[in-house]
């Protein structure tokens, strides 16, 4: 079940995944960035792990999602920290004080996500940015739960979808962030923060298994 335990598990794996790929991560960010996209993702989910080691599981997955708000709002930085951390925020009051997520309240709490962030940085699905693998990932998760799914299994369609949009960013020319400046120059490169956003979401459907 979506508890608190499995939104901690969430949170590690997602950082073990930023660890793993903080190169990738770093050379995509290099085609049509600034080179820091890794080096970004990886310090703010280290940083929520040792917040977890130092104050223990929170009570809800909600408040899991607000110390992962609170944290990657204040150490990633960049673009990225500030569209996270609101995207974390959203989805705990989403999730509210319930002990566990059930799938139609996991839908809304990835929605909340997705419309945190299309808030926070205005973009539009196209612009070649981590919108791109959100809104397809909330499309799937949509349908999922309405075809009955276990939350794990909407999760598992949550990072397919995900997976297919940052696919899909490939040769869109960006109009949102640092990679807008290149203009025709960023089509041929996959979005980092799309793929950034495919590992968070592999690591929630991981946890869940
Ligand atoms: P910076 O560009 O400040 O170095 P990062 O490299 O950490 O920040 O993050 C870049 C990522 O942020 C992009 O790949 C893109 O997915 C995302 N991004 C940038 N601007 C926006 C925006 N306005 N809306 C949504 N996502 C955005
Ligand atoms: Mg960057
Ligand atoms: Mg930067």
């Amino acid at each position: 079940s979506l508890d608190a335990a499995w939104a901690d598990r969430w949170m590690r794996a997602a950082a073990a995944a930023m660890a793993e790929n903080r190169q990738h991560l770093i050379d995509l960010d290099r085609d049509i960035g600034d080179a820091d996209h890794g080096e970004n993702m990886d310090r703010g989910f280290s940083a929520v792990v040792e917040k977890l080691d130092a104050d223990g599981t929170p009570a809800t997955p909600g408040d899991v999602m607000k110390l992962a708000a609170m944290t990657l709002m204040s150490k990633v930085g960049g673009a990225a920290g500030p569209l996270y951390g609101t995207a974390f925020l959203r989805a705990a009051t989403a999730a509210g004080p319930a002990p566990d997520l059930d799938p139609g309240t996991l839908v809304t709490v990835l929605t909340a996500a997705r419309d945190g962030i299309v808030a926070r940085g205005k973009a539009e699905v196209g612009d070649k940015t981590m919108v791109d693998a959100w809104t397809p990932a909330v499309e799937a998760a949509q349908t999922a739960a309405g075809a009955s799914a276990s939350s794990a299994e909407v999760l598992a369609a949550a990072s397919n979808g995900a997976r297919a949009g940052l696919a899909g960013t490939e040769p869109l020319i960006a109009r949102k962030g640092r990679a807008s400046y290149l203009g025709e120059r960023s089509a041929g490169h996959l979005d980092p923060g799309a793929a950034s956003t495919v590992l968070i979401l592999q690591a929630a459907a991981q946890a869940a298994e």
